[in-house]
């Protein structure tokens, strides 16, 4: 599957019309941005991630409205990971198609 291929599938890439797909992700905690402590689990190798429900999705995403809820204070991963950046689409194209 190229870049090229996921690009010309998608019609509009904005997290508005997004399931918040890249929040069933495993969220790595790599500096301090203020995640509260109790959405904080330990990884099986030992390092720190966003705890995760049984579904799959991050603690911290609000269910009703598919926003995260710690915005501001969000880890650098969620950060950095870009609206319509290749891994962006594809996790639309798994999950929204
Ligand atoms: S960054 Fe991409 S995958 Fe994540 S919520 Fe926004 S549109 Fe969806
Ligand atoms: S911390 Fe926020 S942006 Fe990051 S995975 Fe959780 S809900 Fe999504």
């Amino acid at each position: 599957m190229s870049i090229k291929n996921i690009s010309q599938d998608s019609i509009e890439v904005s997290c508005n019309n997004c399931e918040a797909c890249c929040c069933r992700l495993e969220v790595i905690l790599i500096s301090e941005t203020g995640v509260p402590h109790y959405y904080i689990e330990e990884s099986e190798s030992g390092g720190s991630v966003m705890a995760r429900l049984e579904d799959g999705w991050c603690v911290a995403l609000d269910r009703n409205t598919m926003k995260c809820t710690i915005y501001d204070k969000r880890p650098w991963v969620c950060r950095e990971f870009a609206t319509g950046s290749y891994e962006c689409l594809v996790e639309r194209k798994e999950h929204l198609e």
